[in-house]
């Protein structure tokens, strides 16, 4: 049977390969760019991973903008948090959920507007993050033009990040994104009858 020591020496022996190789893919990582995030899936974790990445922007003091395309019944504690915050302009489609709403017209509407405030921070040069928080309902809906989304990413200032949440993400987001997560739905306390909870779920 294999000793201790021998059992840490090989230990010792797969972390240096382990190190080695991950050293390699540090010094192999040398772009700076600015980046599309796209967080898409049926499981929870999208939106609040974004404000995540927005506290850690706004904590390194980068100016940053916020869209949110769908406004929920709750008042959420990242508005609350944010919408005051200095470095933060913060918008919000003035409509609810499309089901909520039931009028497609008007929708579409709020939807335009909206996408206005986002395409003049994605023109914006000091504007270093940009979160689009569930705008690919926008797209899935067809209440917002393709064509004109993709244009206003492509073109935007080369250091600029973009971080995009929303169920069904476009493959045309898709494409062009940098990094893309599929959060998946394992379990939620909803179907358990669970209504939501404040800080967890808004
Ligand atoms: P969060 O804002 O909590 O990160 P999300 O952005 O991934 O969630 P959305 O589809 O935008 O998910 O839904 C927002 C709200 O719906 C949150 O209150 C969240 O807890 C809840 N929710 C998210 N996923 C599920 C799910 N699979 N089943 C039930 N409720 C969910
Ligand atoms: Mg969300």
């Amino acid at each position: 049977m294999e000793s201790s020591s021998e059992r840490n020496a090989r230990h010792k022996k797969a972390m240096q390969r382990k190190k080695e190789h991950v050293d390699q893919r540090i010094a192999a990582a040398t772009v700076d760019k600015g980046l599309v995030v796209v967080l898409t899936g049926n499981g929870k974790g999208k939106s609040s991973s974004a404000f995540g990445m927005l506290a850690r922007s706004v904590g390194h003091g980068l100016r940053c903008g916020v869209v949110q395309f769908i406004k929920g019944q709750w008042e959420c504690g990242e508005h609350l948090l944010f919408s005051a915050h200095p470095l933060v302009e913060f918008h919000v489609m003035n409509t609810g959920f499309t089901w909520e709403t039931q009028d497609r017209e008007a929708d579409i509407q709020a939807a335009q507007a909206t996408w206005a405030h986002a395409e003049a921070l994605l023109k914006n040069p000091d504007i270093k993050v940009v979160l689009l928080d569930e705008l690919t309902y926008m797209l899935t809906y067809g209440y917002l033009d393709a064509d004109r989304v993709v244009q206003a990413l492509t073109e935007r200032p080369a250091d600029q990040h973009v971080i995009i949440t929303g169920r069904n993400a476009n493959d045309r987001l898709i494409g062009l994104a940098d990094t893309v997560s599929d959060v998946t739905d394992v379990k939620h306390a909803f179907n358990a009858g669970v209504r939501v909870q404040k800080g967890i779920d808004y």
